[in-house]
């Protein structure tokens, strides 16, 4: 296929098909898992199959990758197990143009200091962390570089940029929608080079620890691997020295989500091992398409090129609802605009008819029962009658954009066109054709910020334990766009270094088989139980918790409906704990140890929710806290919007993570302050030097 480009109407180089279908129909590897375990212990009269390596990496998204590369350059014998190769957020989701949030490479570089200082602006988070993981970006980069990842640049060798949420400098990178995608086909391209160990199809549900000088360790990990028939449940043990988990989101918490199937991510698994997750709190909403659809993120180009958005209600009448919100065209379509750098759902961007006050609309109208889409085939109506849509009467910074990009097409899909074909392609190869129909849309949740407390080298509170990617707590309150994929690749190094200079002077440790062997009797009762049991079925579980999460703690919550989601969560987590839950077949346990994992997790988010809540904490991050009590309220144009009344946030609220953990009661909640003091401990060569050789060994 030709790949040389051919002149369009407007004399602008159109880009070939063959170089669009590499870039959003990426192929994928084969991988060849390796062989079945030779080794089996016998508990309770049943065959389990035993595995052994030093590093046991949980999840094949594009951190557990980069951990599993990394450790195996360092000499370290890794294996991964993960529920789906290339099943998680990293191999299945994208936006517009993908970000990676990376220091700047071109013209006069960057500032590491005011990188970090944008990373932990939200509060909650350690300057410390921020800085690692601003100095870590360059390697980040020029890792994945090395291996093949196709970042654009210039014709000087500088990485293209642009500016993303929460960027003040204009640090995002993309190699197109599915930048993630591509970084998991380089890593594993090079895992399998180097011959990192895999094994797919296999989940992890239990870790087990022991205590060695006094110290609770890991020493393997509890899986159900679906090709292993030597017990009814697939279940193996891996045994390993240190564990990471690199599990993803919890992105099947929300019914309302445009997360991928099937990510119920690795909280529940720390959580019942007494691991410590921190700022569960802080998550990601916006719009999207959902997942009964094709789930994808609709930011950057697809509102830039500002189509006409509009509703249907149940007797197909199309409603244009943001006349009811903002006061003239120009401000509707500018924050529409918006919209494409300002993402996430943020409180104060519904004041002053800001871009979130469109997100408060389509929440409204998904309340009230009505679909919601986006048109590219027509320009925005007119608020006002005679106010009618001109590119000609935008706010400067919206037409500046438009004109430095060529993107003055008369119709919203010629503007798609110009700045971002492959954002067409895309929904064309799921089914939707944006030149010839609209897109439904919604208020989605896409990430967690919070997660496994880590420290700067991705150490978890359990000796041996890791944790990186979306799994980690690694993210404050608010992160810039493209912050996630680069943290989980920094920390993926991290933890390699960790895992190898923690090994130097190390013996490996005796298992204790006794408790080894408890363990599996206990997973073994727990799988029985699930299938003999008459508990809830894991999909009523699932709709329970989803429809709980999406109701009462998305981006509008109060006090009133929080506390009673908490008890509601509280009431069947203790059900689940009394009578189980029902498996269909021995082939369905891995669902009840999934949903009992998530029940958990929901938990701990609505224990860490209420408790900052009662503790006077206002609107951060992607949460409204609605209260008649509350200082600032949303204004629109016609709509009533003073029941959207809200708390301010409290600046302490700043300065500290809320930490929880399972205790024998339920969820025990805990504040640790951070310190946001953007000082860094500089070293002299010759004395860092010494000591880094020797960490080194
Ligand atoms: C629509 C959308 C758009 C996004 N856009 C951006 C963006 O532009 N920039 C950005 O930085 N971030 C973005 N994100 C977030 C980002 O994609 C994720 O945070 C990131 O890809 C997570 O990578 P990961 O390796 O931690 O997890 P994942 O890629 O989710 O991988 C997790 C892996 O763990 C496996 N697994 C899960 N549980 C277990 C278990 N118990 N045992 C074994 N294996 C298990 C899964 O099968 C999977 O292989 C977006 C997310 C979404 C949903």
């Amino acid at each position: 296929m030709s790949t040389s480009a051919t002149p369009t109407e407007d004399g602008i180089d159109a880009i070939p098909q063959a170089i669009l279908d590499r870039l959003t129909r990426v192929d994928m590897p084969a991988v060849r898992g390796i062989d079945a375990a030779e080794q089996s212990m016998q508990v309770a009269g049943v065959t389990v199959p035993v595995y052994s390596c030093d590093a046991l990496v949980l999840g094949s998204g594009a951190a557990g990758m980069r951990a599993a590369v990394e450790l195996k350059r360092r000499g370290v014998d890794v294996l991964v197990a993960s529920t789906g190769l290339f099943a998680g957020t990293s191999a299945c989701s994208g936006s517009d143009k993908q970000t990676l949030y990376t220091a700047s490479t071109d013209y006069k570089g960057d500032n590491f200091v005011k990188y970090a200082q944008s990373l932990c602006s939200g509060g909650a988070m350690d300057f410390s962390t921020a800085y690692v993981e601003a100095v870590g970006s360059i390697d980040a980069m020029g890792g994945l570089q090395y291996m093949g990842l196709p970042l654009p640049h210039d014709n000087q060798g500088a990485i293209l940029r642009y500016k993303t949420d929460h960027d003040e400098a204009g640090r995002a990178t993309s190699c197109g929608p599915r930048t993630s995608k591509l970084m998991v086909k380089v890593l594993f391209e090079e895992a399998l080079t180097l011959g990192v160990h895999i094994l797919p199809s296999c989940s992890g549900i239990q870790i087990v620890k022991q205590t060695v000088d006094g110290e609770e360790r890991v020493c393997g990990v509890i899986a159900l691997h679906r090709e292993e028939k030597r017990n009814a449940y697939g279940l193996v043990f891996i045994r390993c020295e240190d564990l990471v988990i690199a599990t993803g989101g919890p992105g099947e918490l929300y019914r309302d989500s445009v997360y991928p199937h099937h990510c119920h991510g690795g909280l529940g698994l720390a959580l019942e091992a007494g691991v410590e997750l921190c700022n569960v709190t802080e998550s990601q909403f916006g719009i999207g398409t959902p997942r009964t659809t094709f789930p994808w993120n609709l930011s950057g180009t697809y509102v830039q090129v500002m189509p006409r958005i509009y509703s249907v209600d149940a007797e197909g009448n199309e409603i244009h609802f943001l006349e009811r919100f903002y006061r003239t065209t120009r401000e509707m379509v500018s924050n529409t605009f918006r919209k494409g750098y300002q993402w996430p759902y943020h409180s104060t961007r519904m004041l002053d008819y800001g871009s979130s006050l469109l997100d408060l609309a389509v929440f409204i109208e998904q309340q009230a029962g009505r679909k919601v889409y986006l048109d590219f085939l027509r320009n925005p109506e007119p608020v006002n009658a005679g106010d009618t849509f001109s590119l000609d009467n935008l706010d400067p910074d919206v037409r500046e954009y438009l004109e430095n990009n060529d993107a003055l097409q008369d119709l919203p899909i010629d503007r798609l066109r110009r700045m971002n074909p492959l954002a067409i392609e895309l929904y064309r190869m799921h089914g939707t054709d944006l030149a010839s129909e609209p897109l439904e849309f919604a208020m989605n949740n896409q990430h967690m910020n919070g997660g496994i407390l880590i420290d700067d080298w991705g150490r978890t509170n359990l000796g041996g334990c890791y944790a990186i990617g979306e799994a980690a707590g690694s993210h404050g309150v608010t992160r810039p766009g493209g912050a996630a994929l680069n943290s989980g690749q920094v920390f993926g190094k991290r933890v390699a270094l960790a895992i190898k200079r923690s090994r130097n002077d190390k013996t490996d440790t005796v298992v204790d088989q006794s408790t080894v062997s408890s363990a599996l009797a206990g997973a073994l009762r727990d799988a029985d139980g699930f299938v003999s049991g008459s508990g809830r079925k894991p999909k009523d579980v699932k709709a329970e918790v989803q429809a709980r999460m999406s109701d009462y703690a998305g981006i509008i919550c109060t006090a009133d409906e929080v506390q009673s989601a908490l008890q509601s969560a509280t009431a069947l987590r203790r059900e689940v704990e009394s009578n189980g839950l029902e498996a269909s077949s021995a082939a369905m346990v891995g669902q009840a140890f999934r949903w009992r994992h998530m029940v958990w997790v929901s938990e701990a988010v609505l224990t860490a929710l209420d408790h900052y809540i009662c503790a006077g904490g206002g609107s951060r991050g992607a949460r409204a806290i609605c209260s008649e009590a509350g200082t600032r309220c949303p204004d629109a144009s016609i709509e009533d919007l003073s029941h959207f009344r809200f708390i301010e946030e409290q600046a302490n609220d700043k300065e500290a993570k809320l930490i929880v953990h399972r205790s024998a009661g339920g969820i025990t909640i805990r504040s640790q302050p951070v310190n946001r003091d953007p000082q860094v401990h500089r070293e002299f060569f010759e004395k860092g030097w010494g000591s880094y050789l020797i960490e080194e060994g």
